[in-house]
């Protein structure tokens, strides 16, 4: 058979990788070397010279997007039907399986899932029902212990307290918590995952099936595996099956959510003869860009190691930007973008990666104003967005009456006089009866009056009409149904003040998405599908890159991805790397390996930005420059000061920052220079970022300064008044 077709576009070392020998195979290669490339050009390898069935292979990653785009390359790529393949993340694979195995799973045939904002609510539900304290009970944190525990595959019936009292009530809360779910029929992300793990390992027959069909399972970014992940791969590849993984260890960055890089090395510990695979060539990135990384990731100790190189030229310096606030640095990125379009790029080329999902807002703000299309990644999603959510209650509710998350939601939404009352009767009825909230009510009438009673009925029918008006109708007359009778629409129609308007183009937009759902698999009913999906799906935003627009998103949420132009934001010690993590040796590496991402996601020209002033959830900040900006290497970048069309190297050896000097509060009157821009500018007895009082407007700060002598205009804004220009000669400025 002639295989050069599937070898050609690879080199040396990744045909290896791909024609390897069936066994247990680890490619640990650094970032853009090909490792996901090879991933998908071995599951062709697979599939038309070893002569497997695409029914028998599995193949794992972490995101929604990342599944989207495997899917797409072994269609059209390797021109493939990838239909009968599995490919997902962990959580949809894990989904999926309990979709078709409820009954072994001991789940209601329409179990719901939680996001974790209804993981939220019911954990706070919970903890007010124990009558607890939920300023000293968090819920925040009590979902977080929960899902730890799940994450390492803990149950209660697991945990000791060990004496400690907190630890003991926790577990008490996490029993509670678990006593719910069932019987409100849903799962939260993790017991996915874990419910899954033990159905394989418990339920007779079921792991040994599994075992036998899936004979290939492949899991891209491996290096974020928690232990459950792990466990469940093991289970899954047992001592018969293949697993094949591609990893890379300095690209580890959910350590926080429980990954364990360590699973690399337990890998090789746990399968026999694991052929190991490195790849060096980058063939993403840039000299300069591929430079700063490895400089960057050299900082930190105990790595594998590994050499990457390129043979595309250095291209264009890391240029660096010093901006005086965060709006400063929304208007630099914007210029850069629309300079990029109109050099005839596309808009999607952009990617703007920051620390934190409340750096998105001013990006946002800036890029409304000069009418440029963006995508924001992450933040609040589509499908977690109010009216959405009540939508899909009154869906989840027709598929199972015993979600107390959506009855508790829609019960009275769009208002029908059954009041907090009301609820708490049917609370009290349903945790001493340990029955649903649906249940409850129809068994609570005589402990409610006359008018609650005929509310709550109109409830109930409501819901069972919703049910039988919409059985057999295509999915999306099922969505505009439901949101039409329920009452929503007319409920927003009425709320003029509370962005009603944009609530109800929302709710069509959802009769669209089901219009436009494709569900990735037959076996279930399309209502259940597009559920899951809305859940599964809302951890990343739409999908769907209909529109060229620019790309905003995370630094984790960027993972795997590529872009021609990158726009790293806001590395300011205190915000990247993050507070929380400088104290910590180990969370201090994983932002550098978090910042290593951030520069690899770029091919031709990277940008770093920083604010020596950050105004963030309304407290004014000064970080000084993040210290991974002094771990480029100085002939690799150029700062850039638009404003006043100077260009020139960083800093000079001597005026590199001290660490002491780098962290020190209020670090924002070091330059990065070295030098300040007064000398630049021709308003020399003001400096820009300066602090000013004007007669008139009060206390401010200056953002720029234009023009000579009588001419010369400066920029200021003020505290409460917003940005003004001033002539100078006028403006009667006092430096404070
Ligand atoms: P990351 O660590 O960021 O996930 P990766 O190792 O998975 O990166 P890929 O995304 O597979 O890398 O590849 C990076 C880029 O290099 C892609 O655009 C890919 O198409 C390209 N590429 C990989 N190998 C080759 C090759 N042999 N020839 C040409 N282009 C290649
Ligand atoms: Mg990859």
């Amino acid at each position: 058979m002639d295989v050069s077709h599937i070898l050609a576009p690879l080199n040396d070392a990744q045909r290896q990788a791909v024609s390897a020998p069936l066994l247990p195979t680890l490619v640990l290669a650094g970032a853009g070397s090909g490792k996901t490339r090879v991933l998908t050009h071995r599951v062709e390898w697979l599939v038309q010279v070893e002569g497997v069935s695409p029914h028998g292979i599995l193949a794992v990653t972490f995101t929604n997007k990342a599944a989207a785009e495997m899917r797409h390359r072994i269609e059209t790529q390797l021109g493939l039907p990838s239909a009968p393949l599995w490919i997902g993340t962990f959580h949809g694979i894990c989904h999926r399986l309990l979709r078709l195995h409820w009954r072994e799973a001991g789940l209601p045939q329409g179990f719901q899932i939680l996001d974790g904002e209804d993981q939220q609510r019911l954990v706070k539900k919970i903890i007010r029902g124990l009558n607890l304290d939920d300023a000293r009970w968090v819920p925040r944190e009590v979902s977080w212990f929960v899902n730890a525990q799940k994450d390492e595959g803990l149950r209660p019936k697991h945990l000791k307290d060990d004496g400690d009292p907190t630890r003991h009530q926790l577990i008490k809360l996490y029993q509670a918590y678990e006593d719910t779910c069932r019987r409100n029929g849903v799962v939260d992300f993790a017991e996915l995952l874990l419910r899954c793990y033990e159905i394989l390992r418990e339920v007779p027959g079921l792991g040994e099936h599994y075992r036998a069909r899936f004979r290939h399972v492949l899991v891209d970014e491996f290096q974020d595996t928690n232990t459950i992940q792990y466990n469940w791969m093991k289970t899954l590849v047992g001592s018969t099956s293949v697993p094949y993984v591609v990893g890379d260890d300095d690209q580890s960055i959910y350590r926080w959510r429980g990954a364990r890089v360590e699973n690399l090395q337990q890998y090789r510990r746990d399968f026999h003869d694991v052929q190991l695979f490195r790849l060096e060539q980058n063939y993403r990135s840039t000299g300069n860009i591929l430079d700063a990384a490895n400089a960057i990731i050299g900082n930190n100790a105990g790595r594998i190691g590994k050499k990457l190189w390129t043979s595309a030229g250095k291209g264009a310096p890391i240029r660096l930007f010093r901006a005086y606030n965060e709006r400063d640095e929304a208007e630099f990125v914007t210029a850069k973008i629309r300079e990029w379009i109109a050099r005839g790029g596309k808009r999607a080329d952009n990617a703007i990666l920051y620390r934190s999902n409340a750096q998105s807002r001013v990006f946002e703000e800036y890029l409304l104003a000069a009418r440029i299309p963006y995508r924001v990644y992450g933040g609040l999603r589509f499908f977690e967005r109010q009216e959405i959510k009540d939508a899909l209650a009154y869906l989840r509710l027709i598929s199972n009456r015993d979600d107390d998350a959506s009855f508790e939601r829609v019960v009275n939404l769009p208002t029908r006089g059954i009041g907090a009352r009301t609820l708490e009767v049917l609370r009290a009825h349903s945790r001493e009866h340990v029955k649903s909230m649906w249940a409850a009510a129809f068994e609570c009438n005589e402990d409610l009056g006359a008018k609650a009673v005929s509310c709550l009925q109109a409830f109930l029918t409501l819901v069972e009409k919703l049910d039988a008006e919409t059985q057999g109708l295509p999915l999306h007359e099922q969505v505009d149904h439901v949101i039409q009778a329920s009452g929503l629409v007319g409920h927003y129609q009425k709320d003029k003040a509370d962005k009603g308007e944009a609530r109800l183009e929302n709710l069509e937009e959802l009769v669209s998405a089901a219009r436009g759902f494709e569900p990735e698999d037959t076996d279930m009913p399309p209502l259940m599908a597009f559920l899951s999906h809305a859940v599964l799906e809302s951890g990343e935003g739409q999908a769907e890159a209909w529109e060229d627009c620019v790309q905003m998103m995370t630094l984790h949420s960027a993972k795997g991805l590529e872009f021609p132009v990158v726009f790293l934001c806001g590395l300011e010690d205190g915000l990247f790397p993050h507070q929380r993590s400088i104290m910590d040796v180990h969370g201090l590496e994983e932002e550098r390996r978090l910042c290593y991402v951030g520069c690899t996601r770029a091919m031709r020209q990277l940008y770093v930005t920083y604010a020596e002033q950050r105004r963030m959830h309304g407290v004014d900040n000064f970080g000084a420059p993040s210290r991974f900006i002094a771990e480029i290497p100085l002939e690799l970048v150029e700062e850039v000061r638009p404003k006043v069309q100077v260009s020139r190297p960083v800093y000079s050896p001597q005026s590199r920052p001290t660490p002491q000097q780098a962290t020190r509060p209020g670090g924002s009157n070091l330059s990065m220079s070295g030098r300040r821009f007064q000398d630049d500018t021709p308003a020399g007895a003001f400096k820009l970022g300066q602090r000013v009082r004007h007669a008139k407007f009060g206390d401010g700060v200056v953002l720029s300064l234009e023009g000579l002598g009588t001419n010369a205009r400066i920029q200021v804004v003020f505290e409460g008044q917003g940005t003004k220009w001033l002539m100078l000669g006028y403006a009667n400025l006092t430096a404070l």
